[in-house]
């Protein structure tokens, strides 16, 4: 028997939420985000269950390559763009699509004598105050990118800042602003991202560039996932590898923060920092034992936690435990520990092997 952590896929659910987008936003082309591994999930293997996008987005050239030495046909979009010239030609013979977002990267392209054209997006600055041009250069911008050989077919594409919030009237007026932009423009515009896709229908346009909805945690503030109607891709899990009973006054794990009000039973689970569960998790975090649930108590180490099993006085070695997923929200640990979905998510470690289920 293996150290028994997990983080099971859910093909059927990605498919689900692929299809929530369709529905939600029926008249636009999916950009299907998968930068940083898929959100955690597994870059190639999300990529090829994710077949009915209509591209992929990433954020370097090496996750494309990844893509396409995985048989990903599908057109691949750089978010940021090339980072040098020497990227630059390269990206036709991966057929990568890049964003341009700086006066460098076109000076870049206008120089590149590329045997077949690049195509590019233009990326406007809307309010998000990152990157892009800002919307008194688009004009120039465009016709410079229009006038250059490289450069093959020009689309438009701004960021939203706020779209998280459905209050946050900013949100209107970055998409005042990018119709704007886009009106008698004729090329393919994409403003919108999971947040965008949910709340704001006005944020369309031609493409959605939807990343966390696709894995099944909410992109909007006060809205569960599951009252969006996603289903979570990933369930990270393990098993109970200790029950102990401590006595009143035991202190537990590093640091003894955790002192036992009276006797009491103390499963220990493994999982820990080192298998991308958060460090900050604070004490009461929900943690699923045999899918009811228990509070984490004491510190969490790099490679166990413990948990109060004065509920489930019955658990035993080897029960099932869910950390995060089906029956526990990763948004709602992420909120015990002071972060969000995507940062649980993304920085999941090679160390929790990625099984795919369904
Ligand atoms: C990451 C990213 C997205 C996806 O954002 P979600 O909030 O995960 O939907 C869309 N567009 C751009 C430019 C991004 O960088």
């Amino acid at each position: 028997m293996t150290r028994p952590v997990r983080a099971l896929i859910d093909a059927q659910a990605l498919r689900h939420n692929l299809k929530q987008v369709r529905e939600t936003a029926p008249n636009s082309k999916v950009m299907a985000v998968v930068k940083a591994d898929a959100y955690g999930h597994g870059l190639a293997a999300i990529a090829n269950i994710l077949i009915e996008a209509h591209a992929f987005a990433v954020a370097s050239f090496d996750e494309g390559v990844v893509l396409r030495n995985a048989g990903v046909a599908h057109p691949i979009c750089l978010l940021e763009g090339f980072f040098d010239a020497q990227e630059l030609n390269l990206l036709t013979h991966y057929r990568f699509s890049s964003v341009v977002h700086n006066l460098v990267q076109l000076k870049q392209l206008e120089r590149c004598q590329s045997s077949s054209p690049i195509d590019v997006w233009l990326k406007a600055d809307t309010g998000m105050n990152r990157i892009g041009f800002v919307p008194d250069e688009v004009p120039d911008v465009l016709a410079r990118l229009q006038k250059c050989n490289a450069v093959g077919r020009v689309r438009l594409m701004s960021h939203l800042a706020r779209a998280d919030d459905r209050t946050d009237k900013v949100t209107n007026d970055q998409i005042a602003l990018f119709t704007q932009l886009a009106a008698g423009l004729e090329l393919e515009c994409s403003l919108a991202n999971s947040a965008g896709v949910v709340a704001w229908p006005q944020s369309h346009f031609d493409w959605v560039r939807p990343g966390i909805m696709l894995y099944g945690a909410s992109p909007v503030e006060g809205h569960s996932a599951a009252e969006l109607g996603l289903h979570p891709v990933m369930t990270l899990t393990s098993e109970l590898i200790a029950v102990n009973h401590r006595s009143k006054g035991d202190c537990v794990g590093y640091g003894g923060e955790w002192v036992c009000p009276e006797d009491m039973p103390v499963g220990v689970v493994a999982i820990g920092y080192g298998d991308g569960y958060p460090r900050l998790a604070s004490a009461l975090t929900p943690v699923l034992v045999n899918g009811e649930r228990v509070p984490l108590i004491g510190r969490v180490s790099m490679d166990m936690i413990t948990v109060d099993l004065r509920g489930r006085p019955d658990a035993q070695v080897g029960d099932p435990v869910v950390l995060w997923g089906q029956g526990l929200p990763v948004e709602e640990i992420a909120a015990h520990a002071g972060t969000i979905a995507y940062e649980l998510l993304a920085r999941m470690p090679k160390r929790a092997p990625r099984v795919q289920i369904n």
